[in-house]
C-alpha cells in the first residue's frame, strides 16, 4: 500500500465538506477505522470540487447507524448507510471483501449463473475494499488526521497519465457489475481520460450483460451519464462503445445507421451540458424526447402517410416508444408524461393554425418543444421553414410564452388505470 504524504499530494483540507470530516472523526472515537474514499479523494487531487463525500469504514452497517442519529440504512444488493448532516448527506460504506473469503454467506453473497453480483454485503479489511472498488482513480482513501491519502491501486499514477482503468481482470469485474462499463464511459467523459486498452477491451465482450440489469438501475445511471455536463461527449463515446443499444434500442439502431440522427442528438446533448454549466434548469424530459425522436420520426412519418390524424398518431406512437424503453430504462411518469407533450405538440407546430398560435405558444411546454423542431430541422426533416415561422411569432408575441396553467387537456390521454388489487 503505497502511502502518500501531504508534501506530495497537496490536498487542501479547508475543501472537504466538515459534515463528511465529522463522520469520519465520530467513527473513529467509535473505535473504528474510518476514510474518506473514492470520488471525492480523485476530484481534489485533480482538483476539482468533489460533488459529494463518501466515507468507508470497518464499521457494519448495524454499528454506523449506532453511532447516528440521523443514519439510515439503504440498498439490498449494495447495503450503505446514508448519514444526514445538515443538509449534507454523507455515503458511508463498509469495507467490501471477497466473495470466496469465509466471510461469504448466502445473506451476504448471491452470484447469478454469469457471475452477476446479486448480493455484495460481505466485509472485509481495507486492502479487500480497495480491490473491489470500480476504477483505479476511485480506490485511493484520504486519512484526515494525519492527511495522508492511501494508494494501492496506483490511482495516482492513472491519475497523472489520465487513464480510466478498471481494477483486477475488466471481464471479470464487468460480469460482476455490468454497469462498470457504463461508468468507465463516464468517467472517461468527464475527466476527459483515456480509457486504458484492456479496461477498453473487454466492454466489446461485455458489452451484452447490461441487458440483465433492473430498468430502474440503468435510468438511474442514465440521469448520472446526461445530466452532469459531459453527456455530449459521453453520448459519443456510447456509440462508439456500442453500449447505447443497452440504454434505448430502437433509437441506438437507427442513430448508429443515420448520421443525421446522431447529429441531432449530439446537437441536444450539447444544449444540455451548455445549460448545466451555465446553471440554468434542464430537465431529463427533453433530452429524453430528442433522444428518442429517431425511434419517434419514421413511425410518425409512416402513420402520416397512411393519413391517419396526427394527433391521435403521435399518441399512441409516444405510448409505444415510451412502454419499449421502458423494459431497458425505466422512465418514471414525471418525465415521460412532459417528453410525450412535446412530441405531441409537433403536430401542433407543423399545423400552424393562425387561430391556435397564441394558445399554443402559451402553453408550458412551447418552448422545449420548439427547441426540439428546431433540432428536427437541423437533422433536416423537411418542415417548410416551421421553425422561423415560430421564431418569428415568439418575436410578434413575446408575453405569450408558456404562461398558461397546466391544462388537463395538454396531458397526454391516458386510460384510466385500474386499481391494483391488494
Ligand atoms: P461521483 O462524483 O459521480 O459521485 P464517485 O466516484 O463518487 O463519483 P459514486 O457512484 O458516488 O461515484 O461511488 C462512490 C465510490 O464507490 C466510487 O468512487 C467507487 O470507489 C465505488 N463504486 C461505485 N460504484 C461501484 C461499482 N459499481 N463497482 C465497484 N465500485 C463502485
Ligand atoms: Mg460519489
Amino acid at each position: 500500500m503505497r502511502v502518500i504524504d501531504k508534501a506530495s499530494h497537496g490536498i487542501d483540507q479547508a475543501a472537504i465538506s466538515r459534515a463528511a470530516l465529522s463522520v469520519v472523526h465520530r467513527l473513529r472515537e467509535g473505535g473504528f477505522e474510518a476514510f474518506i474514499v473514492g470520488g471525492a479523494v480523485r476530484d481534489l487531487l485533480i482538483n476539482g470540487q468533489p460533488k459529494d463525500f463518501d466515507v468507508a469504514t470497518n464499521a457494519t452497517p448495524e454499528q454506523t447507524k449506532a453511532l447516528f442519529r440521523s443514519a439510515r440504512i439503504i440498498g439490498r444488493r449494495f447495503q450503505i448507510v446514508h448519514v444526514r448532516q445538515g443538509r449534507e448527506i454523507i455515503e458511508v460504506t463498509t469495507y467490501r471483501g471477497h466473495h470466496d473469503s469465509d466471510e461469504a454467506k448466502p445473506s451476504t453473497s448471491k452470484q447469478s449463473e454469469k457471475g452477476l453480483l446479486l448480493r455484495d454485503n460481505v466485509y472485509g479489511s481495507l486492502e479487500d475494499d480497495a480491490k473491489r472498488r470500480d476504477l483505479t482513480v476511485n480506490a485511493m482513501y484520504y486519512d484526515p488526521d494525519d492527511e495522508s491519502v492511501l494508494d494501492q491501486q496506483s490511482g495516482l499514477e492513472d491519475i497523472e497519465a489520465r487513464l480510466i482503468r478498471i481494477i483486477g481482470d475488466p471481464a471479470t469485474r464487468y460480469r460482476e457489475d455490468p454497469v462498470r462499463m457504463l461508468r468507465v464511459v463516464r468517467f472517461s467523459a468527464r475527466l476527459q481520460f483515456d480509457i486504458e486498452s484492456e479496461t477498453a477491451e473487454a466492454i466489446a465482450v461485455c458489452g451484452p450483460l447490461l441487458s440483465e440489469i433492473p430498468a430502474a438501475r440503468l435510468f438511474d445511471e442514465f440521469l448520472k451519464l446526461f445530466m452532469s455536463g459531459h453527456a455530449k461527449s459521453t453520448f459519443l463515446l456510447l456509440c462508439n462503445y456500442d453500449l447505447l443499444r443497452y440504454l434505448t434500442p430502437e433509437a441506438a439502431e437507427r442513430i448508429a445507421k443515420e448520421p443525421r440522427y446522431k447529429q441531432m442528438v449530439t446537437a441536444a446533448m450539447q444544449s444540455t451540458d451548455q445549460r448545466v454549466r451555465k446553471d440554468r434548469p434542464v430537465t431529463p424530459a427533453f433530452l429524453l424526447a430528442a433522444m428518442l425522436w429517431p425511434a419517434v420520426q419514421p413511425r410518425y412519418e409512416a402513420l402520416a402517410q397512411a393519413g391517419e390524424p396526427q394527433a391521435q398518431a403521435m399518441n399512441s406512437i409516444g405510448q409505444q416508444v415510451t412502454a419499449e424503453t421502458c423494459l431497458h430504462t425505466a422512465i418514471p411518469k414525471r418525465f415521460s408524461i412532459p417528453m410525450r407533450e412535446m412530441w405531441e405538440m409537433q403536430g401542433k407546430l407543423e399545423a400552424r393554425k393562425p387561430k391556435r398560435i397564441v394558445d399554443i405558444m402559451s402553453q408550458r411546454r412551447f418552448r422545449a418543444a420548439y427547441d426540439l423542431l428546431l433540432l428536427r430541422e437541423q437533422a433536416g426533416e423537411q418542415l417548410d421553414d416551421c421553425g422561423v415561422f415560430w421564431t418569428e411569432q415568439q418575436q410578434l408575441n413575446p408575453d405569450v410564452v408558456g404562461t398558461a396553467p397546466p391544462r388537463e387537456d395538454s396531458k397526454p390521454t391516458r386510460r384510466p388505470r385500474r386499481r391494483r388489487r391488494q
